[in-house]
């Protein structure tokens, strides 16, 4: 087969995908068996319960989820456990992470929520991590809501900063906000039996596959890159079978259950997202090369890796920047469609106390960028024009024109 596979870790799909390659299971896992169900788009279902007259059988069932998390066999019997549209989004992140499993949350703070439950229920309350993360990610560890107790530690001390009640080590690479990467495979060893956590958000499986480097949990906050449109809340974690049906367990006790509207968004943002990555990737690769050979820009972070976050630092005032575009939406999230700019000290890691944010090196004069799917033009412009601080010589209808004359 001919492949245009162009990205490590991910030309073949894994075992599971029968070779194909991701581009191909985008489109396809999850709804192989819709051609003989006679349909072609994915079917919605909203039940919240489901009719049975046979309530010896459904205990036995629920005494079998209750035992074992496993997906139930037959049909679904509450949407607190089980729903048929979620389940296909989650087939489908599995095999395109190259997971056993994987479980749908409501948001990836809910599943990161689970991911750390599952650990704590069973005594292991330690948690080692390493800055930087997630501004709610940070919080949660640090204000140890869960019964938490986190060791932060540069990459290179996580091995000996295990302790027998180590229940996780968690990272973030490219990391929130500063695009900081980790060497996972040797993460990974230093790890030992201890589950690595790798919130792949950022990179999203068309970029790498943490649990090709060794990691157990795979992350996502799929807000961002796999809904890809900026309108559906959603967190999903891929991992073996054996914490999967932890996971459900503890989604089913605590209910951050996805929405199947949701589910049912999801899955199809998985379908372009190869293309919307690779395309805005390519975007960001053009601004970064701008941005580093301009004066009015102290610094540039961008992954070897590659992928559609960049992050800069300004010498001038980083809120002029934030007021002045007008094409990039001034929003905290990522990995829409369109693009969208933020002040990390301000907005997405405001939560943590500013000696933590030093910790992660986060500066007062970063700003964070989620590059979508506009012509690269067009946005190096409207930088370019509030970088200058033209905000107020502007009317919100100019750039309009602008690109109309282009
Ligand atoms: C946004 C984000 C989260 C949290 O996800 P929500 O869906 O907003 O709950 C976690 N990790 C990273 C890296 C994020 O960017």
């Amino acid at each position: 087969m001919e492949t245009t596979e162009n990205t490590p870790g991910s030309p073949t799909g894994g075992d599971r995908s029968g070779g194909r390659t991701l581009a191909t299971e985008a489109v396809h896992a999850g709804r192989e068996d819709l051609a003989a169900l006679g349909l072609h788009a994915t079917p919605l279902d909203l039940s919240t319960t489901y009719p049975s007259h046979d309530s010896r059988a459904e205990a036995a069932r629920l005494d079998a989820f209750a035992a074992t998390g496993a997906q139930l066999d037959g049909p679904p019997v509450y949407a607190r456990l089980d729903n048929p549209t979620v389940a296909r989004f989650e087939q489908a992140l599995a095999r395109l992470e190259g997971t056993e499993s994987a479980v749908a949350f409501a948001s990836g703070m809910a599943a990161l929520t689970a991911t750390l439950l599952v650990r704590v229920s069973a005594g292991l309350r330690h948690v080692v991590a390493v800055r930087p993360l997630y501004g709610c990610s940070d919080h949660l560890l640090s204000a140890g809501l869960l019964g938490t107790e986190v060791t932060w530690v540069e990459p290179a001390d996580v091995a000996g900063a295990i302790r027998p009640e180590t229940g996780l080590v968690m990272v973030e690479s490219p990391a929130n906000p500063t695009l900081a990467e980790v060497d996972q495979r040797a993460l990974a060893r230093d790890c030992g039996p201890v589950p690595l956590l790798v919130d792949n958000t950022f990179a999203t499986p068309v970029l790498q596959r943490p649990a090709d480097s060794g990691a157990r949990v795979v992350l996502h906050s799929a807000t961002k890159y796999l809904g890809g449109h900026g309108d559906v809340l959603g967190g999903v974690v891929a991992c073996d079978e054996e914490y999967a049906r932890q996971l459900r367990q503890v989604r089913f006790a605590t209910g951050g259950v996805l929405h199947p509207l949701a589910g049912y968004l999801l899955l199809r943002g998985l379908s372009t997202l190869p293309t919307r990555v690779r395309a805005q990737s390519a975007t960001a690769a053009e601004l970064v090369r701008r941005l580093r050979a301009d004066p009015r820009v102290s610094r540039v972070h961008y992954p070897e890796l590659g992928g559609a976050m960049i992050a800069f630092e300004v010498i001038g005032d980083p809120h002029e920047v934030i007021a002045g575009v007008r094409l990039i939406t001034p929003a905290v999230s990522l990995g829409s469609v369109d693009s969208l700019i933020q002040h990390p000290g301000s907005i997405s890691h405001r939560v943590l106390p500013e000696e933590n944010r030093h910790a992660g090196g986060i500066s007062p004069r970063l700003l964070r960028m989620s590059v979508g799917l506009e012509d690269a033009n067009d946005l190096w412009n409207d930088l370019d024009s509030a970088l200058s601080g033209q905000a107020s010589a502007r009317t919100p209808a100019e750039p309009v024109a602008r690109s109309e004359a282009a």
